[in-house]
């Protein structure tokens, strides 16, 4: 720290991001992207649509708007489109929480909510998951403040029900309700068409891990005009062009090509269900995953080990060194291949514990 930074920013401590190795071939199982690029179409869209870069882009986000828009069954002014959904969780932390709002969310889930809450200088409260890692719903209704609720949640891979969220959306309507459902696409169901009967519901989605452009950074809110129009406050005095032209024109790509995003989930889902039970042979334990990654351990080898193990091996898995969950290792599910050099590797890596 340099003597001149903002002592409101002195004790903040930074997210880390997954591992993106460069020059390095690992098999990439650790930030849950998409093991497939966008499509062709999608290309070809983008191309055809990309305003010249000289110009800025379109701060109104005009047409990715009223895509996104119909895509989930709200109106043009019911979406944002931000840098990632990150950006819009950011906006939501900025919007939505002071003294009297601090946020609130579960002990084990998303690690940028903390984050977003100390730079922003905002309280929070974290709400332990059952033993089982489900979400304590009625100590989340009751906790006064913004909920922050990733469902599916990460890194356990549990979706509570649209019921449920509706009874926490619902329980007191003077709080908002920030729904993440960035890993919604792979078997969940979304809470986006509440948004007209709650004004206190927030929804976020993100392209980077069911649409094929995390590299992009492109995620968008659902939400009531009049949340709307908070964050939109709070978008055009941060950054009013904080969508690139490239990651539009790219962006409406993909949402042209739904039968592409369609079959990638599917593919995702069917290999999901693949390694889950490959696993379990193997005397893996794991909650039932709705997401793209599986949350996995065994008592036959220490989380961490097998994460360092696995890296020598040449695959990355997210580990986290938090103590509830410090056995488990967050394995992104891949291509079929992919996990069978995941399986391979963690026969070899067992049979040695055995010895
Ligand atoms: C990956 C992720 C995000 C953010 O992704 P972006 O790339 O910023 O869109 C948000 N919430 C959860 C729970 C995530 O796992």
């Amino acid at each position: 720290m340099s003597r001149y930074f903002s002592k409101k920013y002195a004790s903040l401590e930074a997210y880390t991001p997954g591992e993106q190795p460069i020059g390095q071939k690992f098999v990439k199982l650790n930030t849950n992207e998409l093991p497939f690029p966008p499509s062709e179409k999608a290309w070809e869209t983008a191309r055809r649509i990309l305003r010249p870069l000289n110009l800025y882009s379109d701060p109104t986000a005009r047409d990715l708007h009223a895509a996104l828009a119909e895509l989930v069954g709200a109106a043009p002014e019911e979406v944002l489109a931000t840098n990632g959904s990150d950006e819009i969780l950011n906006f939501a932390f900025m919007a939505f929480c002071d003294d009297e709002h601090p946020a609130v969310f579960p002990d084990i889930t998303y690690g940028f909510y903390p984050v977003f809450a100390e730079l922003n200088g905002v309280p929070y409260t974290q709400i332990p998951l059952k033993e089982d890692f489900s979400v304590d719903l009625e100590a989340l209704c009751e906790a006064e403040g913004t909920v922050f609720l990733a469902n599916p949640n990460a890194p356990t891979g549990l979706f509570l029900p649209l019921t449920e969220v509706e009874k926490l959306v619902a329980s007191r309507p003077e709080r908002v309700v920030v729904v993440d459902e960035a890993y919604i696409d792979f078997g969940g169901e979304s809470a986006a068409k509440l948004i007209h009967r709650y004004p206190n519901l927030l929804v976020c989605q993100t392209f980077s891990k069911s649409r094929s452009l995390a590299g992009g950074r492109l995620g968008f809110g659902i939400a009531s005009k009049e949340l709307m129009q908070d964050l939109n406050t709070i978008k055009y005095s941060t950054n009013p062009y904080n969508v690139n032209s490239m990651t539009m024109a790219l962006g409406l790509g993909i949402l042209g090509d739904p039968e592409s995003t369609a079959k990638n989930c599917a593919e995702v889902m069917r290999v999901r269900e693949y390694a889950a039970a490959e696993l379990k042979k193997r005397g893996f334990r794991m909650p039932e995953s709705k997401a793209n990654f599986l949350f996995a351990a065994s008592d036959r080898v220490d989380g961490e080990e097998l994460y360092k193990k696995l890296k020598d091996a040449g695959i990355l898995v997210r580990h986290f060194t938090t103590e509830r969950i410090r056995q488990y290792n967050r394995i992104t599910v891949g291509t079929r291949e992919q996990m069978d050099t995941l399986l391979a590797a963690i026969d070899r890596i067992l049979e040695e514990e055995t010895k």
